[in-house]
């Protein structure tokens, strides 16, 4: 009798989840790969190793260098030059813009073809226009020299309370006529803050107040604070002490270790965290639990007149 081998085990799927206005999906475990993408503000965080899905954003807000998170790039610009789509733009820290330029360059000699591609450099503090008023906003984390975090911010026009009662042409006199009459409200929509230790990032107004954060949690066993620590990243008690300063109705963990399973994962929330707390947290790769939540969330749309967006396919990249 002749035995015949294994398939190849198949690719895990993404993590999905829909937190109304926004999907965000990707895939991200400690050291492996990581990338986050949000559709709706044609942003991906991190690029990964560049599946097929992380393709379509025409922004890439690179965290730091680490192979996990950047090992995709050229292979992004690549791709997208190949599918027609558009040059695309990576946004990265000042300290990588020279490194990325090599690789770039290495490929024109591999490959004897040069690839489009578009870097634009980002000191903490500084912002670049995603769409129509909104706003992708660098700042300073604690992990490697050039790491940073992100926070999408909308900016709407206000009228200023002084004006409130002014009937419409009056106001448009006054506008002809140079008087500011407006103020910029800005909503912090979703902040990413990449691989990072704990620190005064996370009290960061735009951070606290945003209404979706998405940051690591590598490390969530007990005992293993000083290995976070070391490697600069965030321990589940760190998690705990940064919790009660945040406003967002969604708190989604990524980075989590290959070791660590989830249901051991959900353990340790348990044990550490609020009830309260435990309810705005997802855990971006719990595949099964963000299943549930989305059918729930199909049937509870169901006899409304908006459908919910597409669910990604398990099959691509
Ligand atoms: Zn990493
Ligand atoms: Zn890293």
């Amino acid at each position: 009798m002749t035995t015949v081998p294994n398939e190849p085990y198949r690719r895990p799927s993404f993590g999905f989840l829909y937190l109304p206005p926004y999907r965000v999906q990707g895939y991200s475990i400690a050291g492996e790969e990581t990338f986050v993408q949000v559709p709706e503000l044609d942003v991906c965080f991190d690029i990964g190793r560049a599946p097929r899905l992380a393709l379509t954003s025409n922004h890439v807000a690179l965290t730091h260098g680490h192979m996990d998170h950047a090992a995709g790039l050229a292979y992004y610009f690549s791709q997208r030059n190949f599918q027609g789509m558009g040059v695309g733009t990576v946004l990265c820290h000042p300290l990588l813009v020279d490194a990325i330029n090599k690789v770039m360059t290495a490929w024109i000699d591999v490959e004897r073809q040069r690839t489009p591609y578009k870097l634009v450099a980002m000191q903490p503090g500084d912002e670049v226009e995603l769409k129509n008023h909104i706003f992708l906003r660098a700042f300073k984390t604690d992990h490697s020299d050039e790491s940073l975090g992100f926070v999408v911010v909308e900016k709407r026009s206000k009228l200023k309370d002084a004006y409130a009662m002014y009937p419409q042409e009056k106001l448009v006199e006054l506008k002809k006529a140079g008087e500011e009459i407006t103020y910029t409200r800005e909503i912090p929509l979703i902040a990413y803050m990449g691989d990072t230790g704990p620190g005064d990032h996370f009290a960061r107004e735009d951070v606290a107040n945003a209404r979706i954060l998405i940051t690591e949690c590598t490390f969530l066993e007990q005992g293993h604070r000083s290995r976070a620590r070391a490697g600069k990243h965030l321990h589940l008690l760190d998690l705990a002490e940064i919790l009660p300063n945040m406003k967002a109705k969604h708190v989604v963990l990524t980075h989590l270790s290959r070791r660590t399973h989830l249901g051991q994962a959900r353990e340790a929330l348990d044990a550490v965290l609020t009830a309260e707390q435990q309810a705005r947290i997802h855990i971006l790769m719990d595949y099964r639990t963000n299943r549930a939540r989305y059918k729930q969330q199909v049937a509870d749309a169901e006899g409304t007149s908006t459908p919910p967006p597409p669910e990604p396919s398990e099959a691509q990249a």
